[in-house]
């Protein structure tokens, strides 16, 4: 495979489970749905981060790096476990902290943010929406160097070429898993966010001919520009492999679903949230998974899913932003 070309650590044991939800199924009286549970990967609770962070920290110490440096917003899942890998591995981490919505950044915050605390982070930086994050990592880098160290950056969500080879990997899992069961799936629904994600399962899904479609449920962008962005790296990340790229009319985000921003709570996701608790026994998350699956069944009960296909979920994780919301998960008040 080519992927074995590419050093990786590994912070998982072996695949993650996918499982029929049987409650869910009879209860939207459609679709038969599965979940791929990417949020029981390998690294302090887990999420789908820890895909791309196998190959992104493989390659920090390649380059002989002491320090990981990230970005994401307060109660990011992508700083928690880039952090946890950095301590696993005995490298420092400094987090830049990006306060997409004014005032929301709260050093004794819960959730994520009580876990950079916890694990030891080294610095936290936060920066306004729209400030250069680039340059703010670049000049923690710089500060990590005039110390004498070495200091690797990672992009928001290790969204790149590299850290979406996560995903390509996920893709082939999850085939081979559906072959060993019997089970073939129609439909495959994930978050789609910074895209390294969504852009690594279509190349997967692509280069395996799989003939799954891919729905993206954005959390943030209108539809074209997440289309855009989720193409643009789909390209690069297929060159890195040197694989053919998926076409431009597989990429498919819908934005049905954002309600009033980033993080902002909807009551699909709360109905999501509580719905997979109480039905399953499984643990979403407000800013995602809470969102994306509000998406899958939104269109399952309008047909667009029908009665036997079977769709399969990508749990990318995330469930210590629960904590962070608790108020508005039990009143439904937001
Ligand atoms: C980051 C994240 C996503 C989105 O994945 P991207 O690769 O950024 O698009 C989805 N779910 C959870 C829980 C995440 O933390």
């Amino acid at each position: 495979m080519r992927l074995a070309r590419f050093p990786r650590r590994r912070y998982t044991p072996g695949p993650t489970p996918l499982e029929r939800l049987d409650r869910l199924s009879a209860a939207l009286g459609g679709p038969e749905i599965w979940i791929k549970r990417d949020d029981l990967l390998g690294l302090a609770a887990g999420g789908n981060k820890t895909r791309k962070l196998e190959f992104l920290v493989a390659d920090a110490l390649a380059t002989g790096a002491d320090t990981l440096i990230t970005v994401g917003a307060p109660q990011s899942n992508h700083c928690r476990l880039t952090l946890a890998a950095a301590v696993k591995e005995g490298l420092k981490c400094r987090l830049v902290i990006e306060e997409r919505v004014p005032g929301t950044y709260r050093a004794d915050a819960s959730g994520n943010n009580f876990l950079y605390d916890l694990m030891g982070v080294d610095r936290i930086t936060v920066v306004p929406l729209g400030a250069d994050l680039g340059a703010a990592m670049q000049a923690e880098a710089a500060e990590v160097a005039a110390e004498g160290g070495r200091a690797y950056v990672i992009p928001g969500g290790g969204s790149n070429p590299l850290g979406a080879l996560g995903y390509v990997a996920c893709a082939e899992e999850l085939l081979a898993q559906s072959f060993e069961l019997g089970v073939p799936f129609d439909h495959m629904v994930c978050a789609s966010g910074s895209a390294g994600t969504h852009a690594g399962l279509l190349v997967g899904l692509t280069l395996t001919s799989s003939g799954i479609p891919l729905t993206g449920v954005n959390v943030r962008r209108p539809r074209a520009e997440q289309e855009g962005n989720v193409h643009k790296l789909a390209q690069e990340t297929a060159a890195l492999l040197g694989v053919e790229a998926p076409a431009r009319d597989t990429v498919v985000c819908l934005d049905d679903w954002v309600g009033g921003g980033y993080s902002i709570p909807t009551d699909g996701m709360v109905e999501a949230v509580r719905l997979l608790a109480r039905l399953e026994g499984v643990l979403l998350d407000p800013v995602y998974t809470g969102k994306a699956m509000d998406g899958l069944i939104s269109l399952a009960r309008s047909g667009r899913f029908r009665r036997g296909e079977r769709v399969v979920f990508l749990h990318t994780g995330g469930s210590p932003g629960l904590f962070a919301y608790e108020d508005v998960l039990r009143t439904g008040r937001r």
